[in-house]
């Protein structure tokens, strides 16, 4: 057992906001279902990454958050795992509608977060699905039709479905922001907002970004509700 001060020394973490939980620094003080422990287990790992450790709780909580560490620090599971948990609170039917949204930049990384999401929330029976441009959209809307909670997404492919209309986002209320610098970076701030404009403000915003430069700030000022910041190193 160590003191969540001691805790955030050792691994560079800083914290600002309002009652800020101490970090989880074991998966066994998560208190997380069984069958997550166990695909983590599978997964090999020995221990939350300072991110996962700081930002769990802190998302388990309902707070929204601004994430701040660098590249391959864990931020997906950071964002996934809370993301189940709010999931299993909410018995939406995911006909209607996904439940949680991820933002990402590009194709590769929006696959790459749906494979990980496939793989742990396999077992508490997650459905997810993959909206990417460059490939044709027949595929992408019938997964919608059968129905689906977690969608993760690049900006301009699901902005082109919303103005199909075929895609509903009233029962959002875990939306995701990852890498929003770079998103930002690539001009889908316009995108962005038509797609938040969809969703409801009564949802948990999170936002997960490798820099901290001011259209990233802005941004974050006006999506997000008293977030809790969370730094990881020195980047800032
Ligand atoms: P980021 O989004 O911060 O760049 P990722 O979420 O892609 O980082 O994670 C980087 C790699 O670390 C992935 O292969 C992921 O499966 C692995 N990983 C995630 N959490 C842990 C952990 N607690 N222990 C060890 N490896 C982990
Ligand atoms: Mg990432």
């Amino acid at each position: 057992i160590v003191s969540a001060e001691a805790y955030r020394r050792r691994h560079e973490i800083s914290v600002t906001g309002d009652n800020v939980p101490p970090p989880f620094t074991s998966f066994e003080a998560t208190g997380f279902a069984s069958e997550i422990l166990r695909e983590v287990q599978h997964a090999g790992f020995s221990a939350p990454t300072p991110i996962q450790a700081q930002s769990w709780p802190i998302a388990v909580k309902g707070l929204d958050i601004v994430a701040i560490a660098k590249t391959g620090s864990g931020k997906t599971l950071g964002y996934l795992i809370p993301g189940f948990i709010h999931l299993k609170q909410r018995h939406n039917n995911p006909k209607l509608g996904p439940t949680v949204l991820v933002l990402s930049p590009t194709r590769e990384l929006a696959t790459q977060i749906q494979d990980e999401a496939v793989k742990f929330g396999r077992s508490c029976r997650i459905s997810c699905t993959c909206l990417y441009g460059g490939a044709p959209k027949g595929p992408q809307l019938k997964d919608i039709d059968r129905g689906v909670d977690v969608v993760v997404a690049t900006p301009g492919r699901l902005n082109d479905i919303l103005e199909m209309r075929r895609i509903s986002l009233h029962q959002v209320s875990y939306l995701v922001l990852d890498e929003a610098d770079r998103m930002l970076d690539m001009g889908f701030e316009p995108q962005i907002r038509k797609i938040v404009k969809e969703v409801p403000a009564r949802r948990q915003t999170l936002m997960y970004t490798a820099t901290w430069p001011k259209e990233v700030r802005i941004i974050a000022a006006e999506l997000l509700i008293n977030p809790v910041q969370v730094n990881i190193g020195n980047v800032n």
